[in-house]
């Protein structure tokens, strides 16, 4: 049996970050996880996610705005570059219930952001034409967050500040009926004084016991090459979203540009996914691209598949364990949780280290659900 004091489980972008800040409070925390860091099978690879603080509800604005210094504190330690802040640009036909919500929250909020018509965003972003007729809103306080680099500086950070972390190792079961929380894995029995529980689409096999209305689901990301980069690196391209069709893109960042469908995929489990391209939902996109970006002759790069986890209102959870005031739960990312990673590990850590947050987490609590 080995024991330790503060154990994270799972180390993606959750877990990693949880660690980090443990360590960052002085704990000596040990990860575990059943793959290397950076693996590409659950929801955290890739060379980016969006961050944006134009959202349906001004509480994600203001938890995103928290979650801006502490990434750029990261980097500042790291001395690595995390978050680009290229500006977003997302369009809709006029009447788009959720365009307008969105602009109302970001007036509400007093977060800067410009209503233009499509042939102003094509003066200036000479790649991007949205079409025309559509409503167009700019705003300068979003970006893209280089995902890899982020989960692996998180750890390098986490190890350098004393954290430990031993990978390839399945956990088996969770024991969550004891105070002092034991885990079981494939090479043995782990028991710890406070246990963090990160474990993405694995979520509704490790909390099966209180039964959390959690599914996973199957989603897809494209890489494509335009003939030549400029004018579509970072800065010349923002982060662009079509909320009729619900996709949405980056510039040319790591492997091209990548581009993706935010609408739900089909249910699916981390150990049954198909994680074969989609060919049609590639072509869907390739057109959507080309229609939006048509000065550009793109080919295909590469593609990957990615798994959200959705709680049904797709807020996350994030708090202790229902049964077990020494596990803290951090899941149901619901296909927007990156963003906020830096600063869900401290609420973690927070919750681990003192039983409270100073950040607001009554939104996630796990009980908010019939079924716990
Ligand atoms: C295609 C796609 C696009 C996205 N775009 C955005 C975006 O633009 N902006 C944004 O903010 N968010 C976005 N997201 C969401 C964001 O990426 C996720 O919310 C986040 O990465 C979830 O991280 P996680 O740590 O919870 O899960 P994961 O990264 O999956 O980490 C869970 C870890 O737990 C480990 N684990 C699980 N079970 C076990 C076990 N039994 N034993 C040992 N280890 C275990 C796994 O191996 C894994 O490393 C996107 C997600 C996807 C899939």
């Amino acid at each position: 049996m080995v024991y330790v004091e503060t154990l994270v489980m799972g180390l993606g972008a959750m877990g990693s970050a949880a660690l980090y800040h443990l360590a960052r409070q002085g704990e000596k925390p040990v990860g575990i996880d059943q793959y290397d860091v950076g693996h590409a099978f659950g929801s955290s690879h890739g060379h980016s996610r969006a961050f944006r603080t134009f959202y349906h509800d001004s509480f994600y604005t203001e938890l995103a705005e928290a979650a801006l210094p502490r990434w750029r504190e990261l980097e500042s330690l790291s001395k690595s570059r995390l978050l680009t802040l290229n500006g977003a640009v997302f369009f809709a036909k006029p009447g788009n219930e959720r365009f307008d919500q969105y602009v109302r929250v970001l007036d509400e909020s007093g977060t800067p952001f410009e209503l233009q018509s499509p042939s102003q965003v094509a003066n200036r972003f000479p790649a991007l034409k949205p079409p025309e007729g559509v409503d167009v809103c700019y705003t300068p306080r979003a970006g893209f967050l280089d995902a890899n680099r982020a989960v692996q500086t998180h750890v390098s950070q986490a190890l350098r500040l004393g954290a430990t972390i031993h990978k390839g190792i399945r956990v088996l079961n969770v024991d969550a009926g004891r105070n002092s929380p034991e885990i079981e894995t494939e090479v043995g029995l782990y028991k710890c004084d406070r246990l963090v529980l990160t474990p993405g689409p694995w979520a509704p096999q490790i909390l099966a016991d209180i039964s959390i209305p959690l599914h996973v689901t199957r989603q897809q990301k494209f890489y494509f090459q335009p003939h030549q980069t400029s004018p579509y690196e970072p800065d010349l391209l923002p982060v662009y979203a079509d909320f009729d069709t619900q996709f949405y893109g980056f510039p040319y960042y790591g492997p091209g540009i990548k581009v993706a469908d935010d609408t739900l995929g089909e249910y699916t489990t981390p150990d049954k996914i198909d994680r074969s391209l989609d060919v049609i939902k590639q072509s869907q996109l390739q057109a959507w691209l080309e229609a939006i970006m048509p000065s550009a002759n793109f080919s295909f790069g590469s593609g990957a598949t990615c798994m959200y986890t959705v709680t049904p209102d797709l807020d996350f959870l994030i708090g202790a364990h229902p049964r077990n005031p020494n596990i803290l739960v951090g899941a149901g990312f619901s296909g927007h949780g990156f963003k906020f990673s830096t600063l869900i590990g401290l609420m973690l850590a927070e919750l681990a280290t003192q039983g409270t947050t100073t950040h607001p987490i009554k939104r996630f609590r796990l009980d908010r659900f019939r079924e716990v």
